[in-house]
């Protein structure tokens, strides 16, 4: 039976380290962190994200603002936004909700975002330093992956790692960290065939697909870490992950849950991105 690997626990750890920091900081150079949230249009999950960061940061002592911007704005709006606030010395870290409207070029926004601001580490310069092994901004959600794993000391070394998704937010970055940690990496998705037969290699399973109680007992091996990033509503409402977790869980060596697993350190690492952007400021 699987050790549950408490998210909640571990994220209220870098929170508090996080506003450690930040308190050092206004006390040594005056600066306090600011992070700007940007939210496109009347996506319900979306307002609860980012009321739910907003609300960390004011717990971490980050200053914040949020702009609500009517689903109609114009891409050509939407990006003297982005140029006003990337000159901004009050704010360190720039995060554009996800998903943007159709009419607006995602790519392009998140190319606008000043790269020393990208605390998601989304912009293509961050991208590529993350790709040589020295990142500027680590993605949040495979940041807290990692963080994770080294809480519960789950070695990395040396592991074969599979990871079931190939996103730019969620996939790929966590599976090139877990590269630079020396682990043997493969990722999946939607065309892998057989998929079980790869996930039931895994010394480390990561789930990023979004397909509710998709990893099932049998695809993974006995003694398995398994992280699990799914967030997807049942049809009563209630939130599930990637993989059948009751059933999973009697194999795994560790599991993470949903939620309560990967969700709550998503959040303490933007915080934590956020306070290194303002702390590199002081540098530059
Ligand atoms: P995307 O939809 O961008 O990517 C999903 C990936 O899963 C794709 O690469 C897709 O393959 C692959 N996939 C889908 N179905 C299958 C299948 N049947 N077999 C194998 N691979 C499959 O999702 P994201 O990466 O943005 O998010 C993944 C999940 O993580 C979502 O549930 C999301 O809500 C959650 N999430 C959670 C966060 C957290 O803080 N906990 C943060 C971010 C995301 P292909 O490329 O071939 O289409």
């Amino acid at each position: 039976m699987a050790e549950i690997i408490d998210g909640k626990e571990v994220s209220q750890h870098i929170r508090k380290e996080v506003s450690e920091e930040v308190r050092k900081l206004k006390e040594e150079t005056g600066i306090v962190p600011g992070l700007a949230a940007v939210l496109v249009g009347n996506n319900p999950a979306s307002e609860i994200y980012v009321r739910n960061k907003r609300k960390a940061c004011g717990e971490a002592g980050i200053y914040s603002e949020e702009y609500k911007l009517p689903e109609e704005i114009t891409e050509s709006d939407l990006l003297s936004l982005i140029k006003k606030l990337n000159e901004d010395e009050k704010i360190h870290g720039i995060l554009v909700q996800l998903p943007l409207p159709k009419h607006i070029n995602e790519a392009k926004i998140l190319r606008a975002v000043s790269p020393s601001k990208d605390i998601d580490g989304f912009h293509p310069e961050n991208v590529g330093y993350l790709v040589e092994g020295n990142p500027r901004f680590i993605p949040c959600t495979p940041h807290g992956i990692i963080k994770l794993l080294d809480y519960y000391k789950i070695e990395i070394q040396g592991k074969e790692a599979v990871v079931v998704g190939r996103s730019n937010i969620v996939g790929k970055p966590v599976s090139l960290l877990l590269l630079h940690r020396h682990a043997t990496v493969t990722i999946c998705h939607s065309r892998t065939k057989p998929l079980e037969d790869v996930t039931r290699r895994a010394d480390i399973l990561v789930a990023a697909m979004g397909r509710a109680n998709f990893i099932t007992g049998d695809m993974v091996k006995e003694g398995v870490v398994v992280i699990d990033v799914g967030i997807n509503r049942n049809p009563d409402g209630k939130l599930t992950g990637d993989v059948d977790f009751e059933k999973v869980k009697e194999k795994a060596s560790y599991i993470t849950p949903v939620p309560g697993g990967v969700g709550p350190m998503t959040i303490a690492m933007l915080l934590w991105n956020t306070w290194s952007s303002a702390r590199g400021s002081k540098d530059s």
